[in-house]
């Protein structure tokens, strides 16, 4: 029998009796559904088109105008997720997600996410969890080790380790904990002297922190890199920056080196940039996002050398390493200087862990004061994965786009783009691959031999990445793959990202076929 509630609206019984949300049965049953719909998904991704081809908007179109007042069942809502949200998703855990970097997922890490799903801990200072806070410690010790960072970035040296969502708030927390520490020196009035420096290839993290730590914005510097050193910052160009910084009356702050780019995984040399800024005293974090995670296989570790005259380095584990977002690990050499810069001290949190010192509360080592229990999904994948899988999986990443290359330098048409480092590929089809019309010069006259050259030169290279960027947009309009580009030394780039979970050597030659296949249509129309 409907009985009304206060407002008039009919209640529905069996959901006034079953009104536990964490009823265990119902939490057991909806739970082995949810897993196997995920099994399904990851089953039956690759039907999908990679790339979403919904239009701006179609969501709205779908959903009911407003929230539900009456409960609906499960199975209800997983259907709509079926019917509504598939479409909209751009698959980043299909074989044939090659765009920007990957978003790796393992069972482990999905794992441990539901753990800490369900715990739903705080873990802000240490009594509010203390496995959460000695877990998370544990965890970055190991990772620091199995990366072979200085001791003195690891708790049991004298530094230590934090999890943070993403390389954008570590960047803000490292940045702020270096101003507060340079402005203890020169005094807050000269905030507005303070640069911070990157390159032209820097994470536009960087940008994005400097104008939330207060940088004024006439103060960043993105030095310029050229193709001579594969777009990683050169040590002389930035000194020579910093030399003009000092000259007008600035104090250079911070310097933001990359292992790792994201347009082409450029390296930039962490010994001598580091040993530049240390002349001038300024602080140095090393962000190795993506490819930080490699630097635990011994051929790759080089790639960190010099990393022991930074302050702080971090990486995400959530790109590489088969951890879910998010979850960036950020180590530091002087955690006093973060904590002086992020600590607070209400009275409602004061307790006697945290007045005997000898604790951490990770709520002074980030910009929020709640905070995930993170740890838990890196230990899962460490344990269940070990160092030799870890490395084997991404060992075997880096065949791929060994292989990706190798096809790509066979067909006289392509070029790459600049040397690979890692698992990434970026390539092009060549302006002499298009059928070059003969360059209208006759009746420009008066140009040296050399004018003439340069015009024809950037007319080529204009027109040649029109039909890269066509070719990109039709290679992805397909659905059966998804790459992204990136635009150096004024070059359209296909980037060719190997790194999916489930990437396996058929999807990288497939995709190759595809861009083949499309590279030539293009091609013949282009010549017409
Ligand atoms: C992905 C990436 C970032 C941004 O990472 P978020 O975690 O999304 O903030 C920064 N730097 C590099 C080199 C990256 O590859």
């Amino acid at each position: 029998m409907a009985t009304l509630n206060f407002d008039g609206h009919e209640i529905n019984h069996s959901s006034i009796f079953n009104n536990n949300p964490l009823d265990p049965e119902e939490f057991r049953r909806q739970g082995h559904m949810m897993i196997d719909f995920l099994a399904d998904y990851f089953l039956d991704v690759e039907k999908y088109p990679v790339r979403s081809q919904v239009a701006p908007g179609y969501l709205r179109q779908r959903l009911p105008e407003s929230t539900p007042y009456n409960p609906e069942p499960i199975e209800t809502i997983l259907q709509d997720v079926q019917k509504h949200i598939i479409p909209g998703l751009t698959h980043w855990q299909s074989p044939n997600f090659f765009a920007y970097f990957q978003c790796t997922s393992s069972t482990a890490g999905f794992l441990g996410e539901m753990l800490s799903a369900g715990f739903n801990v705080v873990g802000f200072n240490w009594i509010a969890s203390p496995a959460a806070t000695e877990l998370e410690t544990i965890v970055v010790d190991w990772l620091g080790e199995m990366l072979m960072l200085p001791k003195s970035f690891l708790f049991s040296g004298n530094g230590g380790g934090v999890l943070q969502g993403t390389t954008c708030e570590a960047i803000l927390c490292t940045l702020a904990a270096a101003r507060d520490q340079m402005l203890s020196k020169i005094g807050t009035d000269n905030i507005k002297k303070l640069v911070v420096y990157g390159s032209d290839q820097t994470h536009s993290a960087l940008q994005k922190a400097a104008k939330i730590a207060g940088i004024h914005p006439k103060n960043f510097r993105a030095v310029r890199t050229t193709k001579s050193t594969s777009f990683a910052l050169s040590p002389d160009s930035l000194q020579s920056q910093i030399r003009k910084d000092i000259e007008a009356g600035l104090v250079p702050l911070f310097l933001c080196a990359t292992v790792g780019t994201t347009s082409t995984s450029a390296v930039d040399p962490l010994g001598s940039l580091c040993q530049v800024a240390k002349d001038y005293g300024m602080w140095v974090h090393v962000d190795a996002a993506y490819a930080g995670s490699a630097c635990i296989c011994p051929e790759f570790r080089h790639f960190l050398d010099g990393v022991e005259g930074a302050n702080s380095f971090s990486l995400n584990a959530h790109k590489w390493f088969l951890t879910t977002l998010d979850c960036c690990c950020l180590w530091v050499k002087d955690p006093s200087a973060l904590i002086k810069s992020l600590s607070t001290n209400p009275e409602f949190l004061r307790n006697k862990a945290t007045e005997s010192r000898q604790v951490v509360d990770y709520k002074d080592w980030q910009i929020t004061l709640s905070r995930r229990f993170r740890a838990l999904k890196l230990w899962f994948v460490l344990r269940s994965y070990g160092v030799a899988n870890l490395r084997k999986f991404m060992r075997s990443h880096v065949e791929m786009a060994k292989l990706f290359e190798g096809l790509v330098a066979m067909d006289k048409r392509f070029e790459i783009v600049v040397p690979r480092n890692f698992a990434m590929v970026c390539f092009r089809v060549l302006p002499k691959a298009m059928g070059m019309r003969k360059p209208k010069q006759s009746h420009q006259n008066g140009n040296a031999e050399n004018g003439h050259y340069k015009v024809v030169v950037e007319k080529e290279e204009g027109s040649s990445n029109e039909v890269n960027e066509k070719l990109l947009e039709s290679i992805n309009m397909s659905g059966r793959v998804f790459m992204t580009h990136a635009v150096v030394g004024n070059v359209y780039a296909i980037r060719f990202a190997v790194g999916a979970t489930l990437v396996e050597e058929r999807h990288v030659i497939m995709a190759w076929k595809l861009v083949q296949e499309h590279a030539t249509a293009i091609l013949s129309t282009n010549s017409q």
